[in-house]
């Protein structure tokens, strides 16, 4: 189990003479335990406390990287269970499943299909991370296929096969790629283990148990390869969703070092539906690669959607830029929409407003990343701030109109947003869907007239 700033301290000097940059020895204490430093800035640290600490501060799940380039995977180093107990650090990859006996053109048009699996959301870029090529036939064929695919994409890969040989050559090709190889179980994990380690690529150890899975590792690390990835095999849901709480708990709260390594599934399931629901049960809980047949956006997408959610920090909201932003060719007689700085209900107002065509202005209130009703149950979402982020932008010198659109869930703030602004409140609607028609009827009634805000 990792160490607590108490636990760190008592093996450090207590001198507290700042050399490590914090003000006192408990200080630097509490940072290692959050790992924000490292032991190497104590330059007193007698060697017996430096062992001690050492393996104390290694990741309880070790770092595993697959890939190269911007594209490059890291998946492990987790410290929680909960998201809510600090936040998950590494986000799962999503990899596609491809056979070596499908028609070329047919792997073709899959890779064209994955390699743009990549949308936008909330401001942030969420996208696909690996292609993992397994072998049913020959091993030549099989390494000049994966060549072609590794010319063809920029994603991580994974080599699956049961044939060291196919193995070997396949590694080889790519061996610059830093591609996952698959697997190494208990009847093959010294040759396996063998190529990992000459092309110094990851190694999937994989078992149907976690005892066996557990003495697998160890030997792996015997013969010289760290970097791991674990598989239990499991013929059920509930099966495989159990190996992987054990695995994350073991290696979190028993310090399992024999365990401590992210996990892995490939979903084999005919049913497409199944297939997208378990994959996100595995996102959850508690895989660090999942690999899916489908392709298709529309299965891929709410994946991609579920992942940015679970690594996204719980503490901190996902937030935008506190400004007013024109939406298309603005001018001085525009609207002018009042919403929050919560990077999901600013890219929601702002998708509704580009679906009505109506060039409008969007104020975003600093409300520390919170939604419309929470900020302002919080009183984050105040006429003053409301006010204050008028004046702040300028919003005066950029519209000829006096009037301010807020959300309708905050019809309330009506009256007092008036006298303090000076502006003629009109109520949207509560839901950004209703944003299009509320705009379109605003500009047919030529609602937003031409008058000089007041100043205030
Ligand atoms: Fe304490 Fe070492 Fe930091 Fe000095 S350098 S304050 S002894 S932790």
């Amino acid at each position: 189990m990792a160490l607590s700033g108490l636990d760190i301290y008592k093996h450090l000097p207590k001198t507290n003479c700042r050399e490590c940059g914090f003000p006192t020895c408990l200080a630097f204490a509490m940072a290692l335990a959050k790992r924000q430093t490292t032991l190497d800035k104590c330059p007193y640290i007698t060697p017996q406390a430096k062992n001690i600490l050492d393996s104390a501060s290694q990741p309880p799940v070790r770092l595993i990287a697959i890939g190269e380039g911007e594209d490059i995977l890291e998946i492990g180093n987790e410290t929680v269970m909960f998201r809510h107990e600090e936040k998950f650090f590494h986000p799962c990859g999503i990899g596609f499943l491809i056979e070596d006996n499908e028609p070329e053109a047919k792997i073709i048009e899959k890779i064209k299909t994955i390699n743009s699996l990549q949308f936008e959301r909330v401001g942030q870029l969420i996208k696909v991370n690996l292609i993992a090529v397994r072998q049913t036939g020959d091993a030549a064929a099989f390494a000049s296929l994966v060549k072609r695919i590794a010319e063809q994409t920029k994603l991580g890969m994974v080599l699956i096969s049961n044939d060291a040989q196919a193995l070997k050559q396949a590694a080889a090709v790519i061996a610059k790629r830093r591609p996952l190889i698959y697997a190494a179980g208990k009847d093959n994990l010294t040759e396996i283990a063998a190529i990992a380690k000459e092309s110094q690529a990851a190694l999937v150890v994989t078992s149907d148990n976690l005892e066996e899975l557990s003495q697998l590792t160890a030997k792996v690390n015997e013969a010289g390869v760290c970097d791991q990835v674990l598989e239990v095999k499991s013929k059920t849901l509930s099966g495989n969703i159990w190996a992987l709480t054990q695995i994350r708990r073991l290696a979190l709260k028993r310090n399992q070092r024999s365990l401590g390594f992210p996990a892995m599934v490939i979903v084999d399931e005919k049913d497409t539906y199944q297939e997208i629901n378990k994959a996100a049960t595995f996102i959850c809980k508690y895989a660090s690669i999942v690999i899916i047949k489908s392709v298709e956006a529309w299965k891929v997408l709410p994946l991609l959607t579920l992942r940015q959610n679970i690594y996204t920090d719980p503490q901190r909201p996902l937030q935008v830029e506190p400004k007013l932003y024109p939406v298309g060719n603005v001018s001085e007689k525009s609207p002018v929409l009042i919403t929050t700085n919560f990077s999901l209900t600013y890219y929601t107002v702002l998708s509704e407003v580009e679906s009505s065509k109506v060039p409008s202005y969007i104020i975003s209130v600093d409300t520390e990343g919170m939604s419309v009703l929470t900020a302002w149950a919080a009183e984050k979402f105040t006429p003053d701030k409301i006010v204050e982020s008028i004046n702040k932008n300028n919003l005066r010198e950029k519209v000829s109109h006096n009037q301010l659109v807020i959300p309708g869930y905050v019809a309330v703030m009506s009256g007092d947003l008036e006298d303090k602004s000076g502006c003629k409140i009109l109520v949207g609607p509560k839901e950004a869907a209703g944003i299009p028609s509320f705009l379109k009827n605003l500009e047919r009634n030529g609602k937003i007239q031409s008058q000089i805000l007041s100043s205030q």
